[in-house]
């Protein structure tokens, strides 16, 4: 039995990326920043002993060495996935509350596994497409993305809005671990996953819509009804379902292929007229609170759009995709659990 450390098991992927690690057999511990929180991801998993599942306490994955005590084990861990970043436009102080955490975070990570955890042997961690998309170049019909690319984002716009400073949050964490492996020659391999939008059902230990992830917020408001005049236009056009991309982590530990590759993990693309189009077909008693058939909005750019190369991702870790309306009903269903 492999032991797996997996950071941020109370976020919406990890949540997903615990599941499989337990359905596959793997033996866990997750890290939390509170023990309800554990308690919470605990009562989900009754039958599950503590062999299999345990949990570590990390207030704060940007403060120095937090994750010292949180990668030693006993037994000791084959490996560590690290999820925990901040993906949330609750901010107010871009390199406080988004640039630290990520990227103390990540390095932070890497650090204390070279310092206290000499048995792990691959690390993955959730990128995203935010660190491979160029933002400033638009809908840029003519460019298919791949792994080759990197978001030129500078540290200088960060401050322009929001958006600048999560996008840098993650390109600038992904860099800083690939430099740290060149740098550092640690004794363990790198994969790191780039997915764009990640839609998916809730598992419900999660808590309330209010603190629903960031991600499924577009489906969330959309069925509550508030934009019954008009769809809202995209930010991101390519996605991907959480269960899909939950068993990307599992594989990229199982695959030897895996070690050191960058992954674009991307099922293809949508618009949110789409997604309104299969709730409308999907459940019907949400039609009084879709926007009414022909609304504005929620549509591709009319000049065309980028293309997103997944072939690398398809053939070394050998992955299908679930199809949209799938993805879509299986939220809308998981979202009922919070009475809508
Ligand atoms: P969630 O917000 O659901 O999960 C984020 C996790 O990180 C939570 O467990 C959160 O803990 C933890 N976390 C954040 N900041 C800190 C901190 N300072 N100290 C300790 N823990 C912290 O988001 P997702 O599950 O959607 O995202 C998970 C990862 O996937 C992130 O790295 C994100 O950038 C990446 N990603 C997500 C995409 C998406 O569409 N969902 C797309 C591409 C990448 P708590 O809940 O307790 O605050």
């Amino acid at each position: 039995m492999k032991r797996v450390l997996l950071t941020g098991g109370s976020g919406f992927i990890a949540t997903h990326v615990l599941d499989q690690l337990i359905q596959r057999g793997y033996s866990v511990v997750t890290t939390v920043r509170s023990a309800a929180k554990a308690n919470k991801i605990r009562a989900a998993y009754p039958t599950i002993g503590t062999d299999r599942l345990d949990f570590a306490i990390v207030e704060d994955i940007a403060l120095e060495d937090a994750f010292d005590d949180a990668v030693t084990s006993s037994p000791p861990f084959d490996a560590v996935i690290h999820t925990a970043s901040p993906f949330h436009f609750n901010v107010t102080n871009v390199q406080r509350d988004l640039l630290d955490p990520a990227i103390k975070g990540t390095t932070g990570v890497l650090q204390s596994i070279v310092k206290n955890a000499p048995t792990v042997k691959r690390v993955v961690i959730t990128s995203s497409f935010a660190s491979i998309v160029n933002p400033f170049k638009g809908s840029w019909p003519e460019h298919t993305y791949t792994e080759e690319d990197w978001n030129p984002v500078t540290l200088q716009q960060t401050s322009e809005n929001i958006a600048n400073g999560y996008r840098a949050s993650k390109t600038f964490a992904e860099r800083a671990a690939w430099e740290f492996m060149q740098q550092e020659s640690p004794h363990f391999s790198l994969t790191t996953l780039c997915p764009p939008l990640v839609l998916g059902p809730v598992i419900s230990h999660l808590g309330s819509l209010d603190n629903l992830n960031t991600s499924n917020q577009v489906i969330r408001d959309l069925v509550q009804g508030k934009h019954k005049d008009k769809v809202p236009d995209n930010a991101t056009f390519t996605w991907v379902d959480v269960r899909d991309l939950a068993l990307c982590h599992v594989l990229a530990l199982e695959k030897p292929e895996a070690a050191n590759q960058r992954f674009l993990v991307s099922a293809g693309f949508f618009c949110n007229g789409e997604l309104v189009d299969i709730m409308r077909k999907e459940h019907d008693r949400l039609r009084d609170l879709l926007p009414a058939e022909g609304s504005p909005g929620g549509g591709y750019p009319e000049d065309g759009l980028y293309k997103v190369d997944n072939s690398k991702v398809v053939k070394i870790l050998d992955v299908s995709w679930r199809k949209l309306p799938d993805t879509v009903t299986d939220t809308v269903n998981s979202l009922q659990q919070f009475v809508l």
